[in-house]
């Protein structure tokens, strides 16, 4: 039976007291929040109770989490890139073990799922998410209200009590900006994040991937600086031209100005997510200090600072010298990723 009109306000009366008054020492509550929510949209309609099992659950933490994977990196001075903190305490351990992931050389939740340490993973978060999240999740004011679903819960499922994936559904887009806002909140607020995010320009986008800047300005220009050639192969570019994130974008997921380069679309389809090759490391980094002060002067709507792109790329590299990732060469031609990078990066630190 759907859920009268009042029983559905007093759902969002809920919501609401679990913001004001749970407690939030980690920012798991809130990836729980949108995981459900998630999770009633895909199940499609219904008014009845709705089993949802905890491996369902992590898969959608680790997707929710992904993201944050990565060490941020604020325009603001004085702030030093790290992952950032999800936690008042010790790092989150869901973090951890995705962290895992990308050191085995995953850069995409896509191929972090083709790992044969995955499943692993997956339920290592599911007995966190059962312990920690599920647990607290409806302590409102000190008490426990079990407006979502009973707890304990059985084995291996926490399930929706009747009405409420109706209602998840139903105020799904409520629940993502409330989850989001008060996520974001808690990180900016999170002492142990102070010296990474300075004043929190792009937390935001950054923590959830906002759609990214246009980048019309970024081939003009370019188109210009290299007089339109390809960046990779050299060649003039007679078509349309591609703005590439030479770091790729599925590894830092973050528009710097630095970090752009002109190229066939055929050259940029064909680097794909890989890391560039060393030849062309040493031309990114040359081209980046003959024209740093251009692109930090003409690109201002973009994160320019040249110095910060460049510890991007050392952190890149290094995780490739790790992983033994493979760097693009040309067309199908790749090469592994040495040591021989890294020190070329460190000499423009210096
Ligand atoms: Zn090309």
């Amino acid at each position: 039976m759907k859920p009268t009109a009042e029983a559905q306000l007093q759902f969002l009366q809920h919501i609401q007291r679990l913001f004001e008054e749970g407690g939030f020492v980690a920012t798991y509550k809130y990836a729980l929040l949108m995981s459900l929510a998630e999770l009633a949209v895909e199940a499609g309609e219904t008014y009845e109770e709705l089993p949802l099992p905890l491996i369902a659950i992590a898969e959608k933490f680790a997707e929710v989490y992904w993201p944050q994977t990565v060490p941020y990196i604020s325009g603001a001075a004085d702030t030093l890139p790290a992952v950032l903190s999800q936690n008042l305490g010790k790092q989150a351990s869901v973090i951890n073990g995705l962290a895992e992931l990308r050191a085995q050389g995953a850069s995409t939740i896509g191929q972090a799922k083709q790992l044969a340490s995955w499943p692993q993973v997956v339920r290592k978060i599911a007995a966190t998410v059962s312990d920690m999240p599920v647990q607290h999740l409806q302590h409102l004011g000190g008490a426990l209200v079990p407006f979502l679903y009973d707890y304990p819960h059985p084995r291996g499922a926490v399930v929706l009590k009747p009405g409420v994936a109706f209602m998840l559904r139903t105020f799904h887009p409520l629940i993502q900006q409330l989850s989001r806002a008060g996520w974001v909140r808690h990180v900016r607020e999170n002492q142990r994040n102070a010296d990474v995010i300075g004043h929190a320009d792009e937390l935001e986008s950054f923590m959830f991937g906002a759609p990214r800047n246009t980048l019309d300005d970024v081939a003009r220009l370019l188109s210009r600086l290299q007089s339109r050639k390809c960046f990779y192969c050299g060649h003039t570019i007679t078509g349309p031209a591609d703005v590439d994130h030479f770091i790729p974008w599925s590894k830092y997921p973050r528009d710097l100005a630095h970090n752009f380069v002109l190229a066939h679309p055929a050259c940029n389809q064909q680097k794909s997510d890989m890391l560039a090759a060393e030849r062309h490391l040493d031309h990114w980094l040359e081209r980046n200090g003959r024209e740093g002060d251009t692109l930090t002067g003409e690109l201002p709507a973009f994160l320019a600072d040249v110095s910060c792109s460049i510890r991007v790329a050392h952190w890149a590299y290094q995780q490739g010298v790790v992983t033994g990732a493979a760097g693009w060469v040309m067309k199908a031609q790749t090469e592994h990723i040495t040591d021989r990078c890294v020190q070329a990066i460190n000499a423009c630190l210096r």
